[in-house]
């Protein structure tokens, strides 16, 4: 078994690795940049390095961290999500080295990061894709010919895309030659690659990703679906479990494509198969080989323990479950808490946390790495906190998100959660019916008022009292 991980990560994915190290006897090493001296994965591992001055250098730089990892007596390393985490090199370096690299062996991060070779794959093992283009596109004169033949509306793709970015949709020959070199530079500039593909537009889709689990023994099970559908810009906003739009059939179905798709891969460790669903058909988008930010609402349904099962894997141990142990309870929510203003096109708002009172009781999960007087550098992500929420009925979980926001404080930034509080209000949303147009399909949900009744001003005031008297 692993003794000792170092974590090359930071923010809250840091410190959830942390607690499951902690849950299992392993001990844990951080690593953070100066502007990271006093966050919360500094304070909480058992050791802590610093990789200088640079605010981000030393999270992306895989040589340095696999020799702390090596001089510090790590026998692993979890690289969370974002930053190295699906960087194939650093895979490789681990393996050099005999370092365990909690995810799948680096050819499979390779094969799968790169999105044009992941739909091969699929079309290999008989996994639905998109229509689209068979390999990179050439130039912009093979995307117009394509877009003809597939038909528009299309989307161009940054092939080693993610976090959203490097995908624009296209619904005229006109657009596709704008949006064309704009999706190049884009994809040069944030993933280092110019090529791009072809994919027919889904129109109004749901997004429905499966999250799998497979070990060294070559046992893969999934733990049921996720519903990503509440996006802004193709980014998650708002994340559910089970999704409350799928039939009993079509869950079965989409749940035995992701073990098929992990299986033809040689997948290893947690990971996650993305599809687009439209009426009954289900398209393979893309497979993220990584935990994920929305892991900890299938956690909640399932109650199996995702980053432990990591852990357990990357020590050779099998599953400790087999698909037939596997069940879920109740709807799960996860809002992303994120440091941005959304009346000002959801700009970040970076700067000192004054006051943060976390939200409780029945049903309530907070992943975060704030606490109040801790300072948002602007340096990373803005997403500051997940607030999950559990319960037995699609209704109750409904109100209890509504509850949960409302208890929660978080002065000093602007965040997302009044713009999410409009979202649970809507008759559509409650009624569990949306699909990825729902954000750009709703302007007028940016029309509330940030203003707080007088109660919870004096709540929030009595919370912040006992705060700074118990601090
Ligand atoms: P999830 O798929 O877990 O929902 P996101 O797409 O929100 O994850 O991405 C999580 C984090 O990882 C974000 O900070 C995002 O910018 C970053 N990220 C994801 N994919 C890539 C990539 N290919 N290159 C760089 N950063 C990425
Ligand atoms: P990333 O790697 O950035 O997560 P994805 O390929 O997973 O990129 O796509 C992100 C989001 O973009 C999807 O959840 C979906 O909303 C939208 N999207 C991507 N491809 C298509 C498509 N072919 N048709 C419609 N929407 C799409
Ligand atoms: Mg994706």
């Amino acid at each position: 078994m692993i003794k000792k991980v170092l974590i090359a990560n930071r923010g809250e994915i840091a410190v959830r690795i942390i607690r499951a190290c902690a849950e299992t006897g392993i001990r844990s090493v951080a690593i953070y940049t100066e502007p990271d001296r006093y966050a919360l994965h500094v304070k909480r591992a058992d050791e802590a390095y610093s990789l200088g001055e640079d605010p981000l250098a030393g999270y992306l730089d895989p040589q340095c961290i696999v020799n702390l990892a090596l001089e510090t007596g790590c026998d692993a390393i979890h690289p969370g999500y974002g930053f190295l985490s699906e960087n194939a090199e650093f895979a490789r370096l681990c393996e050099q080295q005999g370092i365990a690299f909690i995810g799948p062996k680096s050819s499979v991060i390779h094969n799968m990061g790169d999105k044009t070779q992941a739909r091969d794959s699929m079309r290999a093992a008989g996994v639905p894709i998109t229509p689209g283009s068979e390999g990179n596109l050439a130039d912009v004169e093979e995307a117009l010919k394509l877009a003809d033949e597939i038909g528009y509306p299309i989307m161009v793709k940054a092939t080693s895309g993610g976090g959203g970015r490097g995908i624009r949709r296209c619904d005229t020959p006109q657009e596709l030659k704008l949006q064309y070199p704009r999706v190049i530079s884009e994809a040069t500039k944030a993933f280092g690659s110019a090529e791009v593909f072809m994919e027919k537009c889904i129109v109004n889709p749901r997004h429905i990703e499966v999250q799998i689990l497979a070990d060294s023994q070559g046992n893969v099970i999934h733990l049921y679906e996720r519903d990503c559908s509440i996006q802004r810009r193709n980014q998650k906003l708002i994340e559910i479990a089970p999704s409350p739009q799928l039939t009993p059939e079509q869950r079965q179905y989409i749940g035995g494509l992701a073990v098929k798709a992990a299986e033809a891969v040689g997948y290893e460790n947690a990971g996650t198969v993305e599809f687009l669903l439209t009426g009954n058909q289900v398209y393979f988008m893309e497979m993220n080989t990584r935990v994920q930010v929305e892991h900890t609402i299938t956690e909640q349904i399932t109650g199996v323990d995702i980053v432990r099962e990591q852990l357990r894997i990357a020590s050779g141990l099998p599953l400790s479950y087999r698909q037939e142990d596997i069940s879920y309870r109740g709807y799960a929510l996860q809002f992303r808490i994120n440091a941005e203003d959304p009346k000002n096109d959801f700009l970040p708002s970076f700067g000192r946390i004054s006051h943060y009172y976390a939200p409780g009781g029945p049903g309530v999960r907070v992943d975060t790495a704030i606490y109040t007087g801790y300072e948002i550098p602007p340096y990373y992500d803005s997403m500051c906190l997940k607030l999950v929420v559990w319960a037995l009925t699609w209704e109750e979980v409904v109100a209890r998100g509504q509850r949960a926001l409302d208890d929660m404080r978080l002065h000093g930034v602007k965040t997302t959660a009044n713009y999410y509080q409009q979202i649970l209000q809507h008759p559509d949303f409650q009624a569990a019916n949306f699909n990825t147009s729902f954000v750009p399909d709703h302007p007028e949900l940016l029309n509330y008022s940030d203003k707080r009744h007088p109660s919870q001003i004096a709540l929030a005031v009595a919370a912040a009292v006992a705060a700074y008297a118990g601090w």
